[in-house]
């Protein structure tokens, strides 16, 4: 079971036991700023999304691809797959399934599919909780992703008012044999209808919102001077696509022993922000930190849509939080969207 773990100041996406789910903890969020903290000592789940992202389990950040060794007449190759076990992902919100979903078009789409993808995603039950709040940074209404799970989980809970306890709920046939092994009453109306009042009253206190026609409107705009204004702020550092749960670039290195018997190819999670993400014959292809933020943003919000039909965008704040100098992607986005060309 892999579930929220505090560690080093934060939540952290860890394998747990039922008895270590952290309690009483809630979390400060805003631009370039996070805080675990004390929260109501009996609330399960108070606190929403850190730095870590399910895409770790599922597509972790460095992997062994294959290993080549030598013979006699060339050379043997050997794939290579870690272990995964049938794995749980406990408590995982509402923006995080549409995050997985949105990997899930771009890893296992027949296309490009990615084996060791699609066959971790298959050993997975997800056992959704639905926000009872949500951080300053978050904006899952405005995506239509969040606060509450509508598909994607095989179970979901809810944690109603402190003291009245969780309404769970079954969303596929593997959670139906989990939840049919435990003893439980079903539940009355009353309490359906109070689950779904926790996640309407989580959504209203979210405040940012990104624009309707954001896509055509940064597609129009590549000359815009909000370009030039958020690359004199940002650091190009790459923070914001780590923890991004849906960006999935990787690059891929080839190691040696010093015998030269043995090589191995090992693939890890890249970044459009690092200058050798584009290196090609004569250099690298986006050379200012302005050409990288204006790739990453219209390609999170814009032809991403194009690509995989969908927004790269879940509205999980993380990019927003996480960023060293709170550069906050609903504001950018608001900001070309004002002026330019329609
Ligand atoms: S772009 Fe930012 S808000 Fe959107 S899914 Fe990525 S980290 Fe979350
Ligand atoms: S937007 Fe923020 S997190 Fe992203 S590369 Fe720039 S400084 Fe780093």
């Amino acid at each position: 079971m892999i579930g929220p773990k505090p560690a080093e100041g934060a939540l952290t996406y860890a394998p747990i036991a039922p008895e270590d789910l952290p309690r009483g903890l809630t979390d400060a969020q805003a631009p370039g700023h996070y805080r675990l903290e004390p929260g109501p000592p009996d609330r399960w789940f108070d606190y929403v999304v850190g730095p870590h992202s399910w895409k770790a389990w599922l597509f972790p950040a460095r992997q062994k691809l294959f290993s080549a060794d030598r013979t006699a007449a060339g050379f043997d190759l050997t794939a290579h797959e870690d272990p995964y076990p049938p794995t749980a992902f406990f408590g995982v919100r509402a923006c995080e399934i549409a995050a997985i979903e949105v990997q899930d078009r771009v890893f296992d789409n027949g296309t490009f599919a990615d084996d060791g993808y699609a066959r971790r995603r298959a050993a997975t039950l997800i056992v959704a909780v639905n926000c009872a709040r949500a951080a300053e940074t978050c904006f899952c209404a405005a995506m239509e992703t969040g606060p509450r799970a509508r598909q994607g989980y095989d179970l979901a809970l809810t944690e109603l008012a402190t003291g009245t306890g969780l309404l769970l709920e079954i969303g596929s046939d593997r959670g139906a044999a989990v939840a049919a092994r435990l003893a439980l009453p079903p539940a009355d109306p009353a309490r359906q209808v109070e689950a779904r009042a926790v996640s309407d009253r989580a959504a209203a206190t979210q405040t940012r919102r990104m624009p309707q026609d954001v896509a055509a409107r940064l597609s129009a705009n590549p000359e815009h001077p909000q370009w030039d204004d958020v690359a004199s702020r940002c650091l190009s550092c790459a923070n914001c696509t780590l923890a991004c749960p849906t960006c999935f670039c990787s690059d891929v290195e080839e190691v040696t022993d010093l015998s030269g018997a043995h090589a191995e190819r090992w693939r890890s999670w890249d970044s459009c922000f690092s200058i050798d993400f584009t290196h090609v014959h004569g250099g690298p292809v986006r050379r200012s930190t302005r050409s990288r933020y204006r790739q990453w943003m219209t390609h999170k919000l814009s032809s991403w849509h194009d690509q995989f039909g969908t927004s790269g965008c879940v509205g999980c704040g993380r990019c927003i939080a996480w960023c060293p100098v709170g550069i906050d992607i609903t504001a950018e986005a608001a900001a070309i969207c004002k002026g330019g060309p329609p």
